[in-house]
């Protein structure tokens, strides 16, 4: 009579790289034990991925039953179970899969882990970790033993894999098993918070949210995050983009100024949400924004805050990238380096930049509200980004001369669409308001020729469009620029011939000499004192020579420190201004030198005040002082104290 006996476990050896690995994990690693749930319940996510996918393609395996990540702690007997009723391996797999380097992260993990252990380097060591993770054998980090039980959606019966980690493990059949994979962790003792359900909720919250299946710590669901990203556009609600924007933002009680869902086949697969926020966060003093994107591979969370897919300028945005061609376990730096990443981030500026045109476009209050609070980031990106920096310039709004009101804001494609016949250049002035812009005297040859002018109330942004250098092949130009070149006004020949000679007639006597006092009273403050052809309704203005910044630029770095030496420029003199005609005339008596004198650096000294720039205040009011005294004699008829 023969008695039917189990037969015993049959024993494998590790392939020689996975024994390595599994010591070194087992011996020297401390740190990112969590990391060990996070690849478990991937490798689950997969397994059911798979299946789901076997049922579509092949009816007869579909039993209708739900699939689900199952969490099981047992506090008393140090025991975790993670069960998923996935794919499932036969005997075959089992062998292949966990006794064989499959995972292409292990390896390079492994490589890397050598040269860091060849240069005794500990801290490196613990760090790899987290960056290449090593799928299931990582979860030889929380245990002594590790049970797979497991049983393939094709098979009948199930298997039992066990091993201590230590170069080999034993495979045997196991009775009564369901269909797909258990992972029993027997946990070392100093991982016992492991098998804790809080401690668990948490790891699973931080890392798993978004993982497409449901997973049940016992019976209670962790995960309720819906994954829209992976839904056709059209099917995905306001509401459900608001609810996720909340999740993401961790910002509950706002709604998103705009989403953009972005999904590609091909030549990379991936999925995408994105959203503005309503404000800025930097402008209300929080700091930097860096929250950065959640990137996921197959809807496992990667990272939480991936601040390298999208350039520095674009920091405001919160969303989530899933893609399925990126690897799982990936450092920042290898990420940087990974071909898929570096091509989804380009796609995703590109898309960015081209819905915010939209928007522009079809929604100018939204892009207005937009531009109100993340223009001053967005610009950034003119000086850091020069494959994009046309497309972002298109996205930079001012004030302008041309406004309806002070509040209108103005693109650089309207600015070109309204350029005057013979105008080849895009001007700009930069002031503290509105209001001081509008008294700069050099604007007055831009108003008779009915040309625009941007009004740059940002200093930064001067140093935007100074970078930007040019927009539609037209130089961008500071309106006190030397290199300013305005189109002629038109006249007609015979017109112009009048106007040469009413010119000569209106140069006035005396010009010479008020020029001359001028330049002995301005001595050094100025390079060159001149009559100007620019100037109309002022008596004069100040033109920054070749090289040198806008004065309000220089304005900013004076304010900055105190070492900044101001720029020399050229002092212009309206010679038809009334009161230029009458210091002229005044010019013929020698004993109104000094009036004249004072006269020219008190202009001086108004165009730098106009400027921001106040030099010396007290020559400033007591000259205005002394203008005012004379003034009052005069109308009192009272002769000098
Ligand atoms: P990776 O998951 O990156 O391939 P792992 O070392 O984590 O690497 O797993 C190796 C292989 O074992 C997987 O590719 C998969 O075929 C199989 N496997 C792991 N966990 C499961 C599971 N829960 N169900 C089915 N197969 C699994």
């Amino acid at each position: 009579m023969t008695t039917e006996t189990a037969p015993a476990p049959q024993e494998f050896q590790f392939q020689a790289e996975i024994s390595r690995l599994l010591h070194l994990l087992s011996h020297s690693l401390y740190q990112n034990r969590e990391i060990a749930i996070r690849e478990l319940i991937s490798n689950a996510s997969d397994a059911l991925d798979k299946f789901r996918h076997i049922t579509l393609t092949q009816k007869q395996f579909d039993d209708g039953s739900e699939l689900f990540i199952q969490v099981e702690p047992k506090a008393e007997e140090k025991v975790l179970t993670i069960r998923d009723n996935g794919i499932g391996m036969t005997k075959d797999e089992l062998i292949k899969n966990l006794g064989t380097i499959a995972h292409s992260g292990s390896l390079e993990f492994l490589t890397k882990a050598a040269s860091a252990k060849a240069e005794g380097d500990d801290q490196q060591n613990l760090s790899l970790i987290g960056q290449f993770g090593v799928g299931f054998y990582s979860s030889f980090m929380l245990s002594d033993t590790v049970e797979v039980l497991t049983r393939s959606y094709q098979e009948e019966t199930g298997w039992r894999w066990t091993s201590d980690g230590s170069g080999k493990f034993s495979i045997e059949p196991a009775e009564g098993l369901s269909r797909g994979t258990q992972i029993v962790l027997h946990l070392k003792s100093e991982v016992e918070e492991f098998s804790r359900p809080v401690r668990l909720r948490h790891i699973l919250r931080q890392y798993s949210t978004f993982v497409s299946y449901p997973i049940k710590i016992d019976d209670e669901l962790v995960n309720d995050q819906k994954p829209i990203w992976v839904e056709p556009k059209s099917q995905v609600t306001d509401e459900q983009y608001k609810q996720f924007y909340g999740y993401i933002s961790k910002r509950t009680d706002e709604d998103p100024l705009w989403h953009l869902h972005l999904t590609s086949d091909s030549p990379f697969q991936f999925h995408s949400i994105l959203f503005a926020p309503p404000a800025n966060e930097e402008l209300l003093g929080f700091g930097r924004s860096d929250h950065g994107l959640h990137l996921c591979a197959k809807r496992v969370l990667v990272q939480n805050n991936c601040r390298e897919l999208l350039p520095e300028y674009l920091r405001f945005i919160y969303g989530l990238v899933d893609s399925a061609d990126l690897p799982l376990n990936v450092s920042r730096e290898a990420l940087q380096d990974n071909t898929v990443f570096r091509k989804i981030r380009k796609v995703l500026v590109k898309k960015v930049l081209g819905h915010l045109e939209d928007v522009a476009k079809d929604d100018a209050e939204t892009y207005r509200k937009f531009y109100l609070q993340f223009g001053v980031v967005l610009r950034e990106g003119i000086s850091i980004d020069f494959e994009n920096r046309q497309a972002i310039a298109k996205l930079l709004r001012y004030r302008s001369s041309n406004g309806d009101d002070r509040e209108t804001l103005i693109g650089l494609d309207d600015y070109v669409s309204r350029m005057v016949e013979g105008q080849t250049q895009i001007y700009y002035v930069g002031g503290p308001d509105v209001r001081t812009i509008e008294k700069n005297p050099n604007l007055d040859a831009f108003r008779s020729r009915g040309i625009e002018v941007l009004y740059l109330i940002d200093p930064v942004d001067e140093f935007v469009l100074n970078h930007l250098h040019d927009y539609a092949e037209k130089p961008l130009l500071s309106i006190d620029a030397v290199g300013v070149n305005l189109p002629e006004q038109k006249k007609d020949e015979s017109e112009e011939k009048k106007e040469d000679e009413k010119k000569e007639d209106e140069t006035p006597v005396g010009l010479e000499r008020v020029l001359a006092l001028f330049r002995q009273s301005l001595g050094e403050q100025v390079q060159e004192v001149r009559t100007s052809s620019r100037l109309t309704s002022s008596p004069c203005c100040l033109v920054s020579p070749e090289g040198v910044l806008s004065a309000q630029l220089e304005r900013v770095l004076r304010a900055n420190s105190d070492e900044f030496q101001l720029s020399k420029r050229i002092f212009e003199v309206n010679a038809k201004h009334p009161l230029m005609r009458q210091l002229c005339e005044l010019s013929a008596a020698p004993a109104n030198d000094v009036f004249i004198k004072v006269c020219g650096q008190q202009l001086f000294s108004n165009l730098l005040i106009l400027d921001g720039v106040v030099t010396n205040p007290h020559d400033v009011t007591d000259r205005v002082l002394g203008f005012m005294e004379e003034l009052a004699q005069q109308k009192t008829g009272a002769t000098p104290a």
